[in-house]
């Protein structure tokens, strides 16, 4: 007769067993009754859907070997690595950049071990965490000073409060963004106890809409670069040396969120549209903030770079304490700013900038390879495919970058659920389903990631 709800057992009969009472001591009651719960249940959930069940023995030791692989399971990492196959090189919701292993050494010596972070070893003093990536910034970017935050998002709060708050703020309707996670420019205006003056409309902004809007209570102009989105057309702004201009005529200053920031021209590699930050600088404008962990290819971080005196009221500001970056970040951001120094070559070394740089027949050859080990799997029919890649994080929002992608389809299973299973293996792997196929996008994976998908791939089509 096929097993019914009825014959279900009862978590606490199955936790007196002696086989699961063992686990309840090497673990714990809960996770136990917690890993029974989920088994049992899945169990019920079965037979009230009708579909055939595998009924266990509940008594045997390969249902202990069950509950206790359903326990480790449950103390698996939260957070954890996982193969970017989407395509998208600075996938915020996959913790975007990926680090050079230099900014990765950096962190672990000043983790496990005291360093230097506010301690000057020559004088014996108290020391400045500005400090130690500050010279490197200005070096890197021609900014006269420099200070660190915990993201970008930060450096744009702490700016206009420490340069504006209880004044105006000047800035275009055509620039007023939002740039994810409810991060709404003019919220952060708000916030920062700045009154914000709109000017211009959303396509066309002129530099007598700045002049005219400028009154007494005045204190920034504020630019920000349209990142993630691209008005065409009958569009005009004024030039940055023309706003940097009025500015300074006004006594005003010109703030400028740049959001990726690049400190190298990515324009030999097609990417025409992100202003690095050492010209904008040379532009005239009085203080630029960009994340360390879109291009730049570094740890989370938001830099401020600008003029002294500007930089000197944020580091002096109260809210500092609170948005101030931790060693682990600063070692990390120092690393990485160091492999933008020559003999180092940033566009091999720091990875993002080597990801948006291989060569296509590079990737070609990624592709190619997982697709030959693939097709030695049953019920699996991979192909190649020419695929667009994109950068992500609110970058360069119309330039793809030419790519290859594996292109999978298991048969008996939709690519949804082939979708879900790869997100289930031991090192879940995160694609994209395009035109009824699941898309595995190689110019966000390593050459030593490929096995780890082939091994994904011979789990899921042997279950
Ligand atoms: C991404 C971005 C931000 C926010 O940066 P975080 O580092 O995520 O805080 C701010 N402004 C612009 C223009 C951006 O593109």
């Amino acid at each position: 007769m096929p097993p019914r709800l009825q014959d279900l057992p009862q978590i606490q009969t199955l936790l007196d067993q002696p086989a699961i009472a063992v686990l309840t001591e090497r673990y714990s009651h809960e996770e136990t009754a917690v890993a029974l719960r989920l088994i049992v249940g899945a169990l019920r959930d079965a037979l009230r859907g009708g579909r055939e069940v595998v009924w266990p023995d509940f008594e045997s030791m390969a249902f202990a070997a069950e509950v206790t692989a359903k326990i480790e399971a449950g103390r698996a990492p939260s957070l954890r690595p996982v193969i970017n196959a989407t395509g998208i090189l600075i996938h915020t919701n996959l913790g975007r950049a990926r680090m050079a292993p230099q900014a990765v050494a950096a962190m672990q010596s000043v983790a496990e071990a005291a360093g230097n972070l506010e301690f000057d070893l020559s004088t014996g003093k108290r020391g400045s965490r500005h400090s130690h990536t500050e010279r490197l910034i200005c070096e890197l970017t021609g900014a006269e000073a420099a200070v660190v935050v915990n993201n970008c998002a930060a450096a744009v709060l702490l700016s206009l409060m420490a340069t504006a708050g209880g004044r105006s703020v000047v800035a275009s309707r055509g620039e007023l963004i939002e740039i994810g996670g409810s991060f709404r420019l003019p919220d952060v205006i708000a916030q920062s106890g700045a009154t914000l003056r709109e000017v211009g409309t959303t396509n066309k902004t002129r530099l007598s809409d700045y002049a005219d809007a400028i009154e007494p209570d005045t204190a920034v102009l504020l630019k920000s670069h349209t990142s993630n989105f691209r008005i065409v057309g009958f569009t005009a702004a004024p030039a940055r040396r023309d706003l940097a201009k009025l500015a300074a005529e006004r006594n005003v200053i010109l703030i400028e969120d740049l959001g990726s920031g690049v400190l190298v021209d990515l324009s030999p590699f097609g990417l025409r549209d992100e202003p690095v930050v050492a010209d904008i600088l040379k532009d005239g404008v009085d203080l630029v903030m960009f994340s360390g962990d879109k291009l730049l290819g570094g740890p989370q971080a938001g830099i401020i770079a600008g003029r002294r005196d500007v930089v000197a009221q944020l580091k002096a500001h109260p809210l500092m304490r609170a948005l101030r970056s931790d060693k682990l970040t600063l070692a990390a951001l120092e690393a990485t700013l160091r492999l933008y120094r020559a003999p180092h070559n940033p566009m091999k070394e720091v990875p993002v900038l080597a990801m948006l740089s291989e060569p296509l027949a590079s990737v070609q050859d990624r592709a190619d390879k997982l697709a030959r080990e693939l097709s030695t799997i049953a019920n699996l029919d991979p192909e190649t495919e020419q695929t667009a890649a994109y950068v992500g994080g609110g970058s360069l929002p119309q330039q793809d970058l030419d790519s290859f992608a594996v292109s999978v389809a298991l048969d008996g299973m939709s690519p949804d659920d082939l979708m879900t299973a790869l997100r289930s293996a031991a090192t879940p792997v995160i694609g994209r389903i395009e035109r009824n196929r699941v898309l595995l996008d190689m110019r966000t994976v390593q050459d030593c990631e490929t096995a780890l998908i082939v091994a994904a791939f011979t789990q899921i089509s042997a279950a």
